[in-house]
């Protein structure tokens, strides 16, 4: 018997000796989740770092557990901290145990969704279909799982292309239909978008970037002017696209008038709700998203708001054969049949550009059912709350200032001082080293902002105390140092 104790099949000669591996594995993850708020949010990787991971290939077996406890010690402690209740930096979801346990079952189950008659497709369905009623799409919608919205905003990017420039555009390409198609979204746009532009061939120079107004919301006067003007110059303009939440300051675009100007321009509507879509989950955020329900199209992520382990990207068309026109293909081996395994009539592998697929559904599937979706609307809510609680702590003290307006969750802040630029970025690098709380850094209106995203549903009213106490301490030791 080999030492690591699989045989040539790789499954285990006693199963006896893996379960109990297996148990403890769990234990020790149910244990990290369980003391989360005791650990530091993040910790810098140890100088040695590589002498814990950096080996040759290995080619002999090693037991299961010596594996476990390899990761023990020098991976699970070094996380970036995204599940912790202290995390409040980048937008990023804190996962849940449910989560986990789920994608240990799809593990398990090994499905490939790309398509074929089995279950796991049937739950991906029922997740398009729950989606699409949250949403308020029609019965004609449609859509699929996909990694994130970078990619989910990319196959929207797609589906537009194909739907303006027809489906030959796919043997032809764009060049040779001799079409100049330009898109639009406000300066606050996702970078993912303009990275979808350029590869779907249409360059980003044809995605036009409207200025934003106070509140960072598309100006829809100068987006009308900028249609009307590329109309004039010979050009086609056949994509908008809206934000539900932007990654900066969390502002929703007035999405019905984005919708209205689409409709009266014949663009296609797409919405990058990548976080704030979710918002719909919760009834006293919900009425901001009035208008999501017109778009062509829907991006967003299970993974951020919604609390379903990385990674839950989707997209939800308002037709299905949008889609079907941009990816289907006729491959002899990818035949359907009537009858058998190979049947089923819907196939995701032609609705989307992957075509092995894994069953991203189960997690998020699992997270509704045993949670509850007004649970997860009102974890959205709490965090909208606490960002308003900070904003107002931010307001009361005199030697903090707000530094965008906080429509959602996000609140941008600095300390004040004559170097706030360069003071906020080192309060923050400060932070992250002392591991209670852990914000990021932007930019807003030309000024360096320490931001907080408060998108975990572990962080509490205490953690938001932490950091304005911890900014606060940071602050006066530079300017007592300044003053020294
Ligand atoms: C996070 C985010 C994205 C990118 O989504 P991924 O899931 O990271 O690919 C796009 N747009 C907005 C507004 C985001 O917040």
């Amino acid at each position: 018997m080999p030492e690591s104790g699989f045989s040539t099949s790789l499954d285990p000669v006693d199963w006896g000796d893996l379960r109990r591996d297996g148990h403890r594995m769990l234990d020790d993850m149910f244990d990290h989740m369980e003391t989360l708020r005791k650990q530091p949010v993040w910790r810098a990787p140890p100088p040695d770092r590589l002498s814990g991971i950096c080996e040759a290939l290995p080619r002999e077996p090693m037991p299961l557990a010596d594996v476990h406890a390899q990761f023990m010690r020098s991976i699970l402690p070094y996380s970036s901290g995204n599940a912790h209740p202290g995390f409040m930096g980048w937008v990023q979801g804190g996962g849940t145990p449910v989560g986990m346990l789920a994608e240990m079952l799809a593990a398990g189950m090994n499905a490939n969704l790309g398509g074929r008659d089995h279950m796991a497709i049937e739950v991906e369905r029922q997740m398009v279909a729950w989606t699409r009623d949250l949403f308020g799409f029609p019965g004609s919608a449609s859509g699929l799982f996909v990694t994130g919205t970078s990619a989910a905003n990319f196959i929207g990017v797609l589906a537009a292309r194909t739907r303006a420039a027809g489906p030959s555009v796919r043997c032809r390409g764009l060049a040779a239909t001799g079409r100049h198609l330009t898109a639009y979204a406000s300066a606050a746009v996702h970078g993912c978008v303009s990275r979808a532009m350029e590869m779907a061939g249409l360059g980003r120079d044809q995605l036009r970037v409207i200025p934003v107004d106070a509140d960072h919301r598309i100006r829809i006067d100068a987006l009308t002017r900028a249609i009307t003007s590329d109309r004039a110059n010979g050009l086609e303009p056949f994509l908008l696209i809206g934000t539900a939440g932007t990654v900066d300051v969390g502002a929703i675009d007035d999405l019905s008038a984005l919708a209205d100007l689409a409709e009266a321009e014949q663009l296609h509507f797409h919405i990058d709700g990548a976080f704030g879509a979710l918002a719909m989950l919760a009834p006293e955020l919900a009425p901001r998203l009035a208008g999501i329900e017109r778009a062509d199209s829907l991006a967003f992520d299970w993974h951020k708001w919604g609390q379903v382990p990385y990674d839950a990207g989707f997209l939800l068309v308002r037709d299905g054969e949008w889609l079907r026109q941009t990816f289907a293909a006729d491959a002899a081996y990818l035949r359907r049949a009537e009858r058998g395994l190979a049947g089923g009539d819907w196939w995701p592998c032609d609705h989307g550009p992957d075509l092995s697929r894994g069953f991203r559904a189960l997690k998020t599937w699992f997270t509704l059912k045993t949670y509850g979706a007004d649970a997860i609307g009102r974890a959205i809510a709490e965090t909208v709350s606490l960002a308003r609680m900070l904003a107002a702590r931010v307001a009361t003290e005199p030697e903090l200032e707000l530094l965008g307006p906080v429509p959602l969750n996000i609140v941008c802040f600095g300390y004040r001082s004559a170097d706030a630029d360069r003071l906020n970025a080192s309060i923050v690098a400060d932070l992250h080293e002392a591991g209670r709380v852990a914000p990021s850094l932007t930019t807003v209106g030309g000024r360096t902002a320490i931001r907080a995203a408060i998108v975990n549903h572990r962080t509490a009213a205490e953690d938001v105390d932490a950091l304005v106490e911890s900014v606060l301490a940071l602050g006066r030791a530079a300017r007592s140092r300044l003053a020294a």
